[in-house]
């Protein structure tokens, strides 16, 4: 059983898919791991971090390797090196993305993406949505902070006083608990908004203020899968006019809010963003997902009349090892399930829930249902 750990392409892409604690636990497993060169550099993790743990280095590690791993889906370049009837796992961003799951497919590989992962109990160490969304949360704190002029906490010095920082939290799933959890460390009065009502426990037991609009469809919001619903048109005017009237005395806004399948609700508008002072800062985690605040622009700072909007893109890359550490225990967890033990090979059961919800191409073609072509 060879592992190959493949340095990425994409040169925004600081993340690497395996640890020196996950090639230890490969080996045990019995596998062999072959590592690019240079792929764990820009996680802080030099090639010799990996030899020391028993990985090879080599620049054909991809060649004959049964199981590739990596963060980025596999460009057309990357796939020509692989063997056919390897798998490679990553971050696949299917949706959208449908010729290049043909192009996998024709590569004769079997592609698994890691976000597809069930929500269940037993996927939760598989989660990477989770981990990767947990860190950005505290990123995008730490972004606020380093563009606000001012301090965060409240500072009483013999030369006066600093007012604390007023964050505000929208949307609190994975992201925005840390989000308000990293504000409340660094001292700030932190409230925070969300439409399913399961999160207003969640906010006050981190010691922020819970504000929503909490009518007869709020009741409700929440899906089975635990996820928002999309609001109605009603729902969404009360929702602005409270925001409006909030997000105005903010010094922060924080915003995470997701709708799966749906584009990111827009939550601030054009002219809310106007209402704030100026120096004060926004960061949108949705930006990729079109963004919660009017004007946020992917990968850019915009400065609306001194009011910045921070619209970086893969925010959890720019906390790159801790990152890269934790997505390689997702990997980990989930490739474990696929080995035969005792026997020390790779033995993939392909009825198991948690490789069908994953598996977008096998024997050349595309064979997860959500990504079939339409009749
Ligand atoms: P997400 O990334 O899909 O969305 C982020 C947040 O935005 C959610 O809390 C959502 O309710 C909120 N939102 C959507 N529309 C909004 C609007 N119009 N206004 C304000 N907020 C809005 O969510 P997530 O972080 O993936 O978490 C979703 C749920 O899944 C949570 O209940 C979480 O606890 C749960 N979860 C379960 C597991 C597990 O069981 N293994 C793992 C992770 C998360």
């Amino acid at each position: 059983m060879k592992i190959a750990v493949a340095k990425e392409i994409d040169p925004s892409e600081p993340r690497v898919a395996a640890s020196p604690d996950t090639v230890k636990k490969f080996k045990a497993l019995g596998a062999e791991v072959a590592i690019e060169p240079g792929a764990g550099i820009k996680s802080g993790l030099p090639d010799s971090e990996f030899t020391a743990v028993g990985a090879t280095v080599s620049a054909d590690a991809l060649k004959d390797a049964d199981i590739i791993i990596k963060v980025k889906r596999p460009e057309a370049s990357e796939l020509a090196q692989y063997k056919r009837g390897a798998l490679v796992i990553a971050i696949m961003d299917p949706y959208g993305n449908e010729a290049a799951l043909k192009t996998i497919a024709d590569a004769g590989v079997a592609a698994f993406a890691m976000e597809l992962m069930p929500r269940i109990t037993r996927a939760q160490v598989m989660d990477v949505l989770s981990s990767q969304a947990n860190l950005a949360g505290y990123r995008a704190v730490i972004e606020a902070a380093e563009s606000f002029g001012r301090a965060f906490p409240m500072m009483m010095t013999a030369a006066g006083t600093v007012p604390a920082a007023k964050v505000f939290v929208m949307g609190v799933g994975v992201a925005g608990l840390q989000a308000i959890a990293t504000a409340r460390r660094l001292g700030a009065v932190v409230t925070a908004t969300d439409v399913r009502p399961a999160t207003k426990e969640q906010v006050e037991s981190l010691g922020a203020k819970f504000l929503a609009v909490e009518d007869e469809e709020f009741k409700n919001a929440q899906t089975a899968g635990g996820y928002a619903k999309e609001m109605s048109k009603e729902y969404q005017a009360k929702q602005a006019a409270l925001t409006a009237e909030h997000v105005k005395k903010q010094d922060i806004v924080i915003t995470t809010a997701l709708i799966p399948g749906r584009p990111a609700p827009k939550l601030v508008s054009a002219e809310m963003v106007k209402s704030m002072k100026p120096g004060s800062v926004l960061v949108d985690l949705a930006v990729e997902r079109g963004g919660n605040v009017e004007g946020a622009k992917a990968g850019e700072v915009v400065d609306v009349d001194g009011i910045k909007i921070v619209g970086y893109t893969n925010v959890a890359g720019r906390v790159a090892q801790s990152a890269s550490s934790l997505y390689a225990r997702n990997l980990f967890s989930f490739i474990e399930t696929m080995v035969d033990k005792p026997n020390k090979a790779l033995a993939v059961n392909w009825d198991d829930e948690l490789v069908k919800a994953t598996a977008l191409t096998k024997d050349g073609a595309v064979v997860h249902p959500n990504f079939q072509p339409k009749a």
